[in-house]
């Protein structure tokens, strides 16, 4: 049974916890594959751990395969603390993962949450996955991003305008 269920749309990822219930085929692989035309990747993703520890990521797309969907991934792998992403027909190691701060807005009531304390990334690094939970308002959040920390060069890389964002 796989971890998470993911949904990937406009540089955003959602994450759930997998339940039986959620579609992979049959009937409903119908609606699966329109998401994937329609610019929406939905995959399901196994967490390697390691002394309970989350250090690889393994992605199933169910639909919507595309690079920028791959880049999300990636992106939430790096940011999650993830080592290693696994693609269908792609290994990639992730840069040395530094904790620093992390940020989302809820997709209900709009707050902007941030955190970086100890206990926040102890929770990530063990469950694999950001709060998906707002505490406000109880929507779910799409998964967060890593604020990028004021020592670190700004200057745009040429790829930045493909890169995922956090909303
Ligand atoms: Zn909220």
């Amino acid at each position: 049974m796989p971890d998470f269920r993911a949904t990937i749309a406009r540089g955003s990822v959602r994450l759930v916890d997998w339940t039986p219930w959620l579609a992979t085929s049959g009937p409903l692989n119908t609606l699966l594959q329109e998401r994937g035309r329609a610019g929406v990747a939905i995959a399901d993703l196994d967490v390697i751990r390691e002394d309970d520890e989350a250090t690889e990521l393994v992605v199933r797309f169910l639909a919507g395969d595309r690079p920028a969907a791959r880049a999300a991934l990636r992106r939430h792998a790096r940011d999650a603390g993830y080592r290693r992403l696994w693609l269908p027909d792609q290994v990639l190691d992730l840069p040395a993962w530094r904790p620093g701060r992390a940020s989302t807005r809820c997709s209900g009531c709009r707050a902007t949450l941030t955190d970086g304390e100890p206990g926040f990334w102890a929770a990530v690094r063990s469950s694999g996955c950001f709060p998906t939970v707002c505490p406000l308002c109880g929507s779910d959040l799409p998964q967060w991003c890593q604020i990028p920390p004021p020592d670190d060069d700004p200057s745009p890389t040429p790829s930045s305008e493909e890169d995922p964002h956090c909303t």
